[in-house]
């Protein structure tokens, strides 16, 4: 393409609503442009881009035996009622009426739509196992769209889903997606970490997450170099010892006027917030529940969710938290408790001579032990922090913060049982069928590849995904002989099937190259009156910022052989 003829609307300056990088440079590059919060508009080259990627991710879903399948984004209210989500998304889910006055929503994902038309058409075993998958729209209206192209409330999704007569099926499935993934994203050029993952609103019971590590993420995995690796809503770990003072007294309360916070506490008392134990309270299903924690950790709900075998739960007001304790928040404890379910982490499991509220204002007692002052059912409940040690060689864990990519789900029987979408066996019984479901978000494979691939001038996007191969440059366009070198060079790559953009605007040479940077084409030719003269044209590999002289002639069989294989 002509870059004259082409619509790339750059910018010189950095957008100031722009937050991330990614979402700063696709800005600038002229990708993209913003409709509303979390809606953006794909423009050429970000579409050309999403093509080449949809064809990576089409491609090895075929390969696995991928049935590609086109749903509709439009979706009756009952058919999400029917598996209990319609509630359960809340208002996450874009939720209106048509004319007729019926409840119509938009698809977040299609697990109801696919288990619908698998219960209609699928009767025996021996039609399974099947694999559907879909490359489209789905919506989320969510509360804080943010970060550019990272959350936003219309965006593509990658969704497959396999239906199975059994666990051992669902095995095999789950494996190919899983192998299939790191083959997609591998192609992408990215660099990513597969990690242990929470499976939230999905409702299955294992699942892996392909994230990518960038700061620009909004997710928390936690790495150790041993190769354990698991979302921070899941991961596990054992703190680092902590000393206590020895001796057996019983606890002893002292006076803490106005002490409120661990923080406080820490202070006014001298010792380190791993010394002290800090008390929740929280409504579960109407009953109080204590939760108590190192005074340095902090609660996971997505750990208390799974603990308590159910997501509804709130933290207590001050009212109800004094009702039960019989004293204000900042001096609550289990000492002499009643009343409550009291769940304590691991990590204060063999402690001794802690220091906690008193339940009297104003107060704290030293010598806490816990099993002998109080009893406790032991969970692990915490957020995993840095230094932690890692639950399988005993090594520090890091926190590291990434993009979720992908995330591939067994979720078992959860749909087929809600929506009755049984098979006959090979028995002749009835039984549910046994799925999974498979999301790649398209918009993050572009934005994470832009955030671990660029620099202060502009992006270097992998080959694969990048939406020419080759920006031809000619640096004057004035210059009648560098003009018609450039054409001539221009029509060879064309006849050679290169994927080219050529820089053929009346524009100055530095406005040229500035642009070249910025738009994230790995390889730049570039035709300068000088090199010319000498018979020469440049090539640049814009990761590496290698150049090398070409002789015109060798130009697109050198590309051919040591670039673009
Ligand atoms: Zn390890």
């Amino acid at each position: 393409m002509r870059w004259s003829q082409t619509f790339i609307p750059t910018l010189r300056e950095d957008p100031a609503e722009a937050e991330v990088p990614s979402h700063r440079l696709l800005l600038r590059a002229g990708y993209v442009r913003q409709v509303a919060a979390g809606v953006y508009a794909h423009l050429l080259l970000a579409q050309k881009s999403f093509f080449k990627i949809a064809q990576i991710i089409r491609e090895e879903m075929n390969r696995i035996g991928g049935q590609e399948f086109y749903l509709p984004a439009l979706n009756p209210a009952e058919l999400w009622k029917e598996s209990g989500r319609y509630e359960a998304y809340g208002p996450t889910m874009f939720k209106f009426k048509d004319r007729n006055d019926h409840d119509m929503c938009l698809g977040v994902t299609h697990e109801e739509e696919m288990t619908n038309i698998a219960r209609g058409e699928i009767r025996s075993y021996k039609q399974l196992p099947q694999i559907w998958y879909q490359i489209q729209e789905k919506f989320r209206d969510e509360p804080r769209p943010k970060a550019g192209l990272l959350r936003l409330r219309q965006f593509w999704m990658k969704d497959s889903y396999s239906f199975d007569l059994d666990d051992a099926g669902l095995d095999v499935s789950y494996r190919k997606h899983y192998d299939a993934y790191c083959r997609i994203f591998d192609r992408c050029g990215l660099k990513y970490v597969i990690v242990e993952a929470y499976s939230g609103t999905m409702g299955g019971t294992y699942s892996h997450e392909f994230a990518a590590l960038t700061d620009a993420g909004e997710d928390s995995v936690v790495v150790c170099e041993c190769g354990y690796a698991a979302n921070l809503e899941k991961a596990e770990a054992k703190a680092p010892p902590v000393e206590d003072p020895p001796g057996d007294a019983p606890p002893e309360a002292f006076p803490t006027p106005g002490q409120k916070t661990i923080d406080d506490l820490a202070k006014f008392t001298g010792e380190g917030p791993a010394r002290l134990m800090k008390t929740l309270v929280y409504i579960v299903e109407s009953q109080p529940v204590v939760i108590l924690l190192r005074g340095d950790h902090s609660l996971s709900e997505t750990k208390l969710a799974s603990t308590l075998g159910t997501e509804t739960f709130r933290p207590a007001t001050p009212e109800e938290a004094l009702a039960l304790h019989g004293a204000h928040l900042g001096s609550l404890g289990p000492v002499g408790l009643k009343g409550a379910r009291i769940l304590a982490d691991r990590a204060l499991e063999g402690r001794k001579n802690l220091i906690a509220g008193a339940n009297r204002d104003d107060f704290h007692l030293r010598h806490v032990t816990p099993g002998r002052d109080f009893q406790a059912e032991y969970h692990d409940l915490r957020v995993v922090v840095t230094g932690d040690l890692c639950p399988r060689c005993g090594k520090p864990l890091r926190v590291h913060i990434a993009v979720e990519l992908g995330h591939v789900f067994k979720l078992g029987r959860r749909y087929s049982q809600a929506m009755h979408a049984s098979v006959l066996d090979a028995n002749g019984k009835e039984v549910p069928m046994v799925m999974g479901s498979y999301g790649i978000g398209l918009e993050r494979i572009l934005s994470a590849a832009v955030e671990q691939n660029h620099d202060a001038d502009g992006m270097f996007l992998p080959r694969a995904i990048a939406p020419f191969d080759v920006i031809l440059t000619a640096a004057n366009m004035d210059d009648s002989r560098l003009r018609s070198a450039a054409e001539k060079l221009y029509a060879e790559m064309q006849a050679q099937g290169i994927s080219v953009l050529y820089d053929d605007r009346e524009e100055r040479p530095g406005v040229k190259f500035k642009d070249a940077d910025l738009i994230g084409v790995p390889y730049r030719v570039t035709l300068g009156k000088r090199k010319l003269e000498q018979g020469l044209a440049e090539i640049f590999q814009l990761s590496t910022k290698q150049i090398r002289d070409v002789k015109l002639s060798d130009v697109v069989e050198c590309l051919k052989r040591e670039y673009l294989r």
